[in-house]
């Protein structure tokens, strides 16, 4: 007898199979929770998309979700199941608890040429799977590869991926991804193919990975893409002449002259020290059932193994699939195949996997207090109000720092806009009406010749054509002063003193943050290789660009610097009796992490007290718990750009105060330097 399926995919069902804890990262679209799956116990990354807030990028979600659907393979983060409401989106995904490799490089600095080889090898795994199923990734960086538990690399956001329908030697033509990771074919708006410009970003991964820094990078866009396009880097003089010569196949302008994926699975510095080439075939094939799952399974519902075996075949991605999914990581990992059967009423007709009911357990969203009160509207946008926070701190554009309670209106402005765009050959002006760029991007999108259209236009006028869009804000770098020291690393022994220094720190608001929109691919996908260009905003924190400018205007930094200081005794003043016992208990005691700088000092709240004096001078907007710093920063237009974590604590040995970071959004590389710069600042 078939089993129901036709149970109404509310978002309740996330609540009957999973509890929900703290937000663990947001990107461009999405918030992500760790949550349990109850039955199996398991963790799992729970990705929340607001289809409101998704807007056009809802194919792009549509994309990720049907790439995932169709690659199993031990370097690609699995997708568990899909949960879709009227409103929302949940997608249960594979849980890496090590966080980003973007974390991991910046905390050691850079990698060795060994350990940059493990890892090395698993993207050229992952890489060579994707492109043998017929897909190019097109965003590969290292904020999208993520460490598991085993310290093994994993793959995630798929959104900008391309899956041509005539096979991958078909050209595309849409210009998504990081400009600074941005083939050169594919920043002149030509016409490319997705695994050869895959390739061009494995190389600057790559150099990430053996220098901590990009092989191409400015402030300014139009000096970048001419880098790009132009190819040439510095090799710095750490690098092995192996290196150096993978780098330069990797990173050839002429896409034809580029080395393949297929080559590097056996290129003689991948198999240095290995000797066999990579094993990129999937180690977990879709069409293989595991016998032992099943069983259990089909014990918890009462079904045969034949009709049990029957419905996991049929991957729909919902409760089964990913109870199936759990069962057998929990096997492969040596754990018992067993679920954990809690009593079910009798007369309940659905099956424990099918659902269970909402009183039988209860659930906890431990931080979205908020999001009650606004009928969770803001579930996605909003990572910052995991309790009530004591205050938060609101720049006006002006920089000049002014104290509010969070309110409605606040959340209001940190709601995304869309700001996808065409080639766009003006800055816009500070102020410029939001609504007015919605407009204006519905024109473009709606005419397909747009892109053409502006580019005969710049070629009229003799500009030099690139299909990215130019900074939208004027380059700053030179005028930012750079951090004394790299604050974010945590000793690498692994790397020897007299090469670390110079080079390490890398270039000023890292145009990483220019990231692009990752949109329309869907549509291309649908219909024909042909794609439209399209763009994502640019992520670079307008709180950046104004630290720079403070930088050679003190003066007017120190009256910003002054409020705080009046904002700070209200701050504290206004403490709820939690808030103190917080602040009493003093910092978590944790062990050193590669997140964790280490500060030299002894007393929390001093630390704690210089990192709340420096954030206004850097126009980070902040809300304090105990020794719990959230962050963020804004763009003109109201937008968060960036959310990140600061927390004092203490470390066993050595025993000093630490302070643990963690971006929960924005650029990486902004990120990196925001940070250092703050805990520079801090004298820390
Ligand atoms: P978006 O599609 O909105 O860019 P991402 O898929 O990139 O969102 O996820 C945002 C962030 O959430 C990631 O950069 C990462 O830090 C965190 N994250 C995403 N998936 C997982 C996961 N499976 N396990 C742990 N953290 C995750």
């Amino acid at each position: 007898m078939p089993v129901e399926r036709s149970e109404p995919r509310l978002a309740e069902e996330l609540h009957k199979y999973y509890e929900l804890y703290e937000t663990i990262g947001s990107g461009g679209f999405a918030k992500v929770k760790l949550g349990r799956h109850i039955l199996t116990g398991e963790k799992v990354a729970v990705k929340i998309m607001n289809k409101k807030d998704l807007g056009d990028d809802l194919p792009r979600v549509k994309v990720e979700m049907e790439a995932m659907k169709n690659l199993s393979h031990q370097h690609i983060c699995r997708l568990y199941q899909v949960i879709e409401s009227p409103t929302q989106i949940f997608m249960i995904l594979e849980y890496c608890p090590g966080g980003e490799l973007f974390d991991y490089i910046i905390a050691k600095d850079r990698l060795s040429e060994e350990e940059t080889r493990v890892f090395f090898r698993q993207i050229v795994s992952a890489m060579a799977y994707v492109h043998s199923q017929g897909y190019a990734h097109r965003d590969l960086k290292p904020e999208n590869l993520l460490i598991d538990g085993d310290h093994n690399l994993k793959l995630i956001d798929f959104g900008l991926c391309a899956k041509p329908k005539g096979g991958l030697g078909y050209e595309l033509m849409t210009c998504c991804g990081s400009p600074a990771y941005a083939a050169p074919e594919l920043i002149q708006g030509k016409a490319y193919i997705g695994s050869e410009a895959d390739v061009w970003s494995m190389g600057v991964l790559l150099f990430a990975l053996l220098c901590g820094y990009l092989p191409f990078d400015d402030d300014n866009c139009m000096v970048l893409y001419r880098k790009i396009t132009k190819g040439k880097y510095d090799n710095p003089n750490w690098l092995s002449p192996g290196s150096v010569l993978l780098l330069n196949q990797m990173m050839q302008v002429d896409p034809k002259r580029r080395v393949t994926v297929r080559q590097l699975l056996d290129h003689p510095w991948v198999t240095k020290d290995y000797n066999s080439p990579v094993e990129w075939y999937s180690q977990q094939p879709l069409g293989h059932i595991d016998e032992d799952c099943v069983t259990e399974m089909a014990v918890n519902m009462k079904r045969s193994r034949e009709s049990t075996t029957a419905l996991i075949r049929e991957w729909h991605y919902d409760h089964l699939t990913a109870t199936y999914m759990l069962l057998l990581s929990k096997k492969q990992r040596g754990k018992p195949v067993r679920l954990h059967r809690e009593p079910l009423a009798s007369e309940d007709a659905i099956s424990p996997l099918h659902g269970r009911s909402q009183t039988k357990k209860t659930l906890h969203f431990t931080d979205d207090d908020d999001a009650v009160i606004l009928g969770r509207v803001d579930l996605c946008s909003d990572y910052m109000d995991d309790c009530p926070w004591v205050s938060v701190t609101r720049h006006t554009p002006q920089g000049a720092g002014e104290k509010t309670q969070r309110t409605i209106d606040d959340k209001r402005l940190a709601s995304p806009l869309v700001e996808n765009r065409c080639v766009q050959t003006t800055t816009p002006e500070k102020g410029h009406a939001p609504a007015q760029h919605r407009q204006e991007r519905k024109r473009r999108d709606r005419d397909p010749t747009c892109e053409n259209k502006e580019n005969v236009a710049l070629q009229e006028t003799d500009v030099e054509i690139f299909a990215l869009p130019p900074p939208r804000t004027p380059a700053s770098g030179k005028k930012h002063p750079r951090p004394g020291r790299n604050v974010l690393t945590t000793p690498n022994p692994s790397l020897s003193n007299g090469t670390r220094g110079t080079a390490l720190t890398p270039k000023v608001g890292g145009s990483g943050s220019k990231e692009l929109v990752k949109k329309k691919a869907a549509e291309s996908k649908e219909s024909t290789n042909l794609e439209i260009l399209a763009f994502s905003p640019e992520r670079r924190s307008r709180s950046l660009d104004m630290a720079a400018s403070d930088s050679g205007k003190k003066k007017k930094a120190g009256r910003v610097f002054g409020s705080l200081e009046r904002g700070l005794d209200k701050v504290i003043t206004m403490l709820t009796p939690g808030k103190r016992r917080a602040l009493r208990d003093g910092p978590r005691k944790i062990k050193a992490q590669y997140n964790v700088t280490l500060t030299g000092q002894t007393n929390p709240d001093q630390v704690l007290n210089q990192i709340l004096s420096v954030l206004p001078s850097k126009h980070v907007d902040f809300s304090q718990k105990g020794y719990t710093v959230k962050c963020r920063t804004w763009d003109d237009f109201g937008k968060v750009t960036m959310a990140f974590e600061l927390e004092v604590c203490l470390l066993h040995r050595p025993e000093v105060v630490g302070v643990r970071r963690q971006r929960l959004k924005g650029d990486a590389w902004v990120y990196k330097h925001l940070v250092e710069d703050i805990l520079s600042t801090s004298s820390i």
